[in-house]
């Protein structure tokens, strides 16, 4: 026999917006006391597209940039919250470079140039 769920599905706040989450729980308990019921409920969850729509790159926002400089907590250095930061084609070790060091990451998508429609020449 199958075990009961409790799923918890919230809309994106942003107005028109159709994404949706969608989380699982194995026990109305587990639900009830759970992180996104109490952060996320009544119009409080946004989708990936409108938490940050500027990081969202799109025919309109072709680039994005953030920057952040490594500084040293408990003896340990960190970019933000995080000692080991990686993406798309780099990898680095806050702990490499001296406190202060400026981690700079860049993203451009470049579109694919859509053919001039020359058929009313
Ligand atoms: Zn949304």
């Amino acid at each position: 026999m199958a075990r009961r769920e409790y799923p918890l599905r919230l809309p994106c706040a942003h107005k028109g917006c159709k994404e949706q989450s969608n989380w699982v729980y194995p026990t109305r308990r587990d639900l009830m006391e759970s992180f996104e019921l109490k952060h996320y409920s009544n119009g409080r969850w946004r989708c990936i597209r409108h938490i940050n729509p500027e990081q969202v790159l799109s025919l309109s926002n072709l680039v994005t940039r953030a920057e952040v400089v490594s500084e040293e907590k408990h003896g340990k250095l960190f970019f933000g919250s995080w000692g080991f930061v990686s993406g798309l084609g780099f990898k680095v070790f806050a702990d490499d470079f001296p406190a202060g060091t400026k981690l700079i990451v860049r993203a451009e998508i470049v579109p694919l140039a859509t053919p001039k429609d020359n058929s009313h020449d």
